[in-house]
């Protein structure tokens, strides 16, 4: 499992800061990499659009 970006996301870029184990990278959309991320909840939080969800 992990948590996913929809196209919700406007690339404010400030999920990419919050992140503990740098799992998000930088897109037209910001994409979250599944190999990296642990779950933790922190992007949902500080994301102003609602754009990450778990999955
Ligand atoms: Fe990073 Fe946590 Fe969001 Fe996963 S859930 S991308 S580890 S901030």
């Amino acid at each position: 499992m992990a948590h996913k970006i929809s196209d919700e996301c406007i690339a404010c870029g400030t999920c990419i800061e919050e992140c503990p184990v740098d799992a998000i990278s930088e897109g037209e959309i910001f994409i979250i990499d599944g190999e990296l991320c642990t779950d933790c909840g922190t992007c949902v939080d500080v994301c102003p659009t609602d754009a990450i969800s778990p999955e």
